[in-house]
């Protein structure tokens, strides 16, 4: 039977296949084919790959193929493989279909042994060059493939400079690199006890099988789970065979590489650098200083014309910025690759606006290049990318950007010291909501423990400050007020800087460069925006967040978190009234105080979203954490007692010490009498009676409110029904807010959500409430405010009653971080910090679910919830608010589940608004799993 075809020639190959030709391949099958010049060769395809890692060999008529195809070089070039007159040399190159740079092996000048070695030195009569180009063949084939420590070859270059005194490679002479190159013969075979191979068919068939086990290599099987290439994207490399051209056959001889736009601002100039009289690798290797390719407008300057021509014409085949190589022989430009271009995302925006107006892109075209996520990394301060610092320690990169401060182990200490003036990164072992203080007066937060979505990740995240979670390196002792690092000591106060964009850790303050909305952002998002469907709402807490949202493109608050207002230093004490009082109407008296304060949260809110909808969520989380935690009491109140006890002892002193001696006190009388003094005035204040009450009350009432499973307990609309003043109190403030705004002339769009909901009838009861409170504000404030009543959907019984649901609620919202915890019946926090990584890694679960929202079964849910929803309430309005509403796979679900809306923190909302208009570009494609 005969095998399947596995050669290609560059006239023949289908450019476009490039999982069977490889990226390279199909890009030089792809010039070749335009009419460019591209030195003869073929292609051997990826199939020839996998066939070979089958059979432990190459496929039979391989080698055979091959000759016939050598053959036609010799024809197209004139010259002769392993001829002593006109010596053909090739390249041996590896390429698969994703780009991975510098993992796979290629051998230049193959075919050279001593008869053509000397044809080379004849037809180039240039005896160095061709000394120097044997020495490096045999150099790269011996380490490729004879697997020749390379430490060998470079010792005997030392030695051999060394005994000339001399300092560069390229000040050896023709007759020393013909010694090297003898050197370099007898370590072959000493290495393999045989002689270097000089029969090229030789050669090219174990550089062919070389360039195959390349692919297996370790370099490359670590590169691939790294960037997680699967078998799909990536399945063998290609090995290309290309006559060679040398850019050092003198000064009308060159060799470089170009971009055909500049890849890190994306303006529209050919960009790049070359050297004449060189070889492609030491373009590379740094040997010389190249020059900027502009320099050849003076040097050579119909060559240029001919690569701004080439430049051009790359661009109108692939619609993409081209990364390409070029040799330039004798005053002839050849092209030898063409990739698209790695462009930094600012350089990406840019590319998409100009090349759309220059007609290269469409519309969608311009949108769907860009991956949304490059986009948070745009708006928030990063590292000046040319810094050289080395990281102290490394985490996760949990929420990017990058920033400086003095190292605080606590909220309070932060935000003392920010209140001081001074900027700070809290840092610790992981963070709880009672430290959200810290948070605001911070610039950026460390944890040694916890994953991308731990507390800390999302509070940064919502807030667009740096994070780095998960640096195990560093080990915290809050209590000496020090964190080790290695065999380092960090101390409270010491500066450090936090890149949240990498998870690395500096020491010291570092230099950053800052974010801009720059207008070719903006033109691309107004595109964005046009194409969408799924509106993109924003998470915001605040009028500052409300701000930012609008200044970063939010339709709309799809989540405003009540809790955030009452973890206000100012509010707490009053809270803790409320939660700590005995009868409703001491708990009424409490909320009392709070309802202007949060009437004034929403009033400047609405203002500020004026127009647009706010989506209010009732009070969710437990009580405690309101409160201090039991130990923290009990620290407090041990220490309560122990100054009575003191100052006690203070009184009975002079006693005790005229027991010691008589004459004592007399010795002393100034001293104690002062303190005496002091310690009757402070205790007529009874202010130390009045801490310890409260202390005991607390600590009582905490003991009251501990719950096994607080993230499972008294919560949510569980607290509604049960405290009824507290909702009361909160849909007052919202409808109040509302009113005035009307009266202000400002329209609001005020949307009340209720979560943790489980059933219908939870619904009706707030519902019931909401409704009366509209009744007595139209009579109080003699304006009619109308709302918007909807259910959080983040309980699995929520999902499954959700028709019953609808006929109550006017939306959804999917709460998806808590209905992932739900759906696998287990905590993101403990999750993520035990067994999670291992199930990703292993293959049990493809993702973290908490990350990228699991379609499988949360989407099911979600799906199955639309529906009969829907059933009930066509008109239903769904969106979501969890933490999956900003990443770009899950909002590709939501297009496709028919959402209406996603709701994210505000630095994720361009990657958001960017995602959501690829969703429905790309809607058709979508696969349901
Ligand atoms: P990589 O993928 O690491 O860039 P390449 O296969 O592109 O490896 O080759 C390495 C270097 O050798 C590049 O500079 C390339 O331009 C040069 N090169 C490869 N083949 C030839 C050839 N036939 N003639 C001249 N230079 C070549
Ligand atoms: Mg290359
Ligand atoms: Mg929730």
């Amino acid at each position: 039977m005969n095998d399947p075809r596995f050669i290609y020639t560059f006239d023949e190959g289908d450019a476009d296949n490039r999982m069977l030709l490889g990226g390279k391949g199909a890009g030089l099958c792809a010039m070749t084919q335009m009419g460019l010049d591209v030195p003869p060769g073929f292609v051997i395809t990826t199939e020839a790959c996998i066939k070979y890692f089958e059979c432990r060999r190459l496929p039979e008529s391989l080698m055979g193929a091959v000759r016939t195809q050598i053959g036609a070089i010799e024809r197209k070039t004139g010259k002769g493989f392993g001829s002593e007159t006109n010596p053909l040399l090739i390249s041996v190159r590896s390429g698969s279909a994703m780009s991975m740079p510098g993992m796979m092996d290629t051998i230049l000048n193959l075919g050279l042994n001593p008869s053509s070695l000397k044809g080379l030195a004849r037809a180039t009569d240039n005896p160095r060059f061709a000394y120097d180009a044997w020495r490096r063949f045999i150099q790269l084939f011996g380490k490729i493939a004879l697997g020749i420590d390379e430490a060998l070859f470079d010792a005997a270059m030392v030695a051999i400079k060394r005994q000339y005194g001399i300092a560069q490679d390229v000040d050896l002479t023709a007759e020393q690199l013909r010694e090297l190159s003898e050197r370099f013969l007898a370590i072959v075979l000493e290495q393999t006890g045989a002689a270097f191979p000089s029969d090229p068919y030789e050669q090219l068939e174990r550089s062919i099988e070389a360039v195959f086990r390349s692919w297996n290599g370790k370099r490359a099987v670590d590169y691939r789970r790294q960037f997680r290439i699967s078998k799909e994207m990536a399945n063998g490399t290609a090995v290309n065979i290309v006559a060679m051209v040398f850019g050092n056959m003198g000064a009308d001889s060159a060799t470089g590489v170009g971009f055909t736009r500049n890849p890190e601002t994306g303006e529209n100039a050919i960009y790049g650098e070359y050297l004449t009289n060189a070889q492609g690798e030491d373009v590379v290797a740094g040997i010389r200083t190249p020059k900027p390719i502009a320099d050849m407008a003076d040097e050579m300057p119909g060559l240029y014309r001919q690569l701004i021509e080439l430049r051009g014409r790359l661009e109108a085949r692939y619609k993409e910025v081209q990364d390409f190589e070029f040799t330039i022989e004798k005053g002839r430009l050849y092209c030898l690759q063409t990739r698209n271009g790695k462009m930094n995302t600012r350089a990406m925006v840019r590319t998409s606006v100009e090349m759309l107006a220059e007609g290269l892109l469409s519309k969608e075209h311009a949108l769907l290049r860009i991956a949304p996520t490059q986009l948070e990394q745009l708006l928030v301060p990063t590292l000046d990318p040319k810094h050289k610092a080395e990281p102290l320690a490394r985490g996760l990169p949990a929420s990017p950007g990058a920033a400086s401060g003095r190292i605080v182990f606590d909220a309070d200490t932060a935000e003392q010291r920010r209140k001081a003036g001074e900027k700070v990164v809290l840092v610790r072992e992981e963070t709880k909501p009672e430290d959200i203080h810290g948070f605001f007066a911070a610039q950026a937060i460390l944890t040694s423990r916890g994953g991308k979505t731990s507390h800390a990740a999302v509070v940064a995240r919502g807030m667009g400050k740096p994070c780095v979670s998960g640096c195990d390196a560093i080990r915290i002792d809050v209590r000496e007020r020090h964190a080790e690092v290695g065999n380092m000591t960090l101390h409270e106060g010491d500066l450090i800087t936090v890149d949240g964009t990498t998870g690395c850790v500096y020491l010291d303050q570092m230099s950053m460069v800052e974010p801009e909305f720059f207008p070719e952002l903006k033109t691309l998002l107004s595109w964005a925006d046009e194409l969408a469907q799924l509106k993109v709402y924003a998470n915001a807490d605040t009028p500052t967040d409300a701000a930012l949202a609008l200044q970063y493109g939010a339709k709309g608050i799809g989540l405003c978190r009540t809790e955030r207002m009452f973890n206000d230093p100012q509010r707490l004490p009053i809270v803790q009234e409320m939660i700590l009082a005995d009868s409703p109407e001491a708990r009424r008296a409490a909320v009392e105080r709070l309802l202007p304060m949060q009437r004034e949260d929403f009033k400047s809110i609405f203002k500020a979203m004026a127009g647009l909808p706010v989506t209010v969520r009732l009070l969710d989380p437990p009580m405690h954490e309101f409160l201090p935690t039991v130990s923290q009491l009990e620290f407090e109140i041990s220490h309560l007692r122990h100054l009575r006890r003191a100052t006690r002892s203070v009184a009975e002193l002079p006693d005790t010490l005229r027991l010691l001696d008589p004459e004592l006190p007399r010795v002393y009388v100034d001293i104690l009498g002062r303190l005496q003094e002091g310690l009757v005035r402070y205790h007529q204040t009874q202010r130390d009676d009045a801490l310890l009450a409260r202390g005991e009350a607390m600590l009582k009432k905490v003991h009251q409110l501990v719950e096994v499973n607080p993230m499972l307990g008294h919560r949510g609309v569980r607290l509604g029904i049960t405290y009824p003043e507290i909702y009361e109190m909160q849909i007052r403030a919202v409808l109040e807010a509302a009113a005035y705004c009307i009266k202000e002339g400002i329209t609001t769009h005020p949307e009340i959500m209720v979560p943790q909901v489980c059933d219908a009838e939870e619904l009706r009861r707030i519902k019931s409430l909401a409704d009366a409170i509209k009744e007595d504000v139209a009579t109080r404030q003699g304006v009619e405010v109308h709302f918007k009543f909807g259910s959080m959907v983040e309980v699995v019984r929520a999902c499954l009653r959700a028709g019953s649901l609808a006929e109550l609620a006017e939306f959804f919202s999917f709460g998806t971080n808590d209905l992932t915890q739900a759906t696998f019946s287990f905590s993101r926090e403990d999750a993520e910090n035990k067994f999670l990584p291992l199930y990703v890694q292993s293959g049990i679960l493809a993702q973290n679910p908490f990350e990228v929202l699991d379609v499988e079964g949360v989407g099911q849910l979600m799906r199955f919830a639309i529906g009969w929803g829907r059933e009930k309430r066509p008109d239903l309005v769904v969106g979501i608010c969890g933490e999956h509403g900003g990443e770009p796979e899950s909002i590709r679900f939501c297009q496709y589940a028919g959402l209406d809306y996603v709701s994210c923190s505000a630095p994720r909302i361009p990657a958001a608004r960017l995602a959501a208009a690829q969703a429905k570009l790309r809607e058709k494609q979508y696969h349901d799993s």
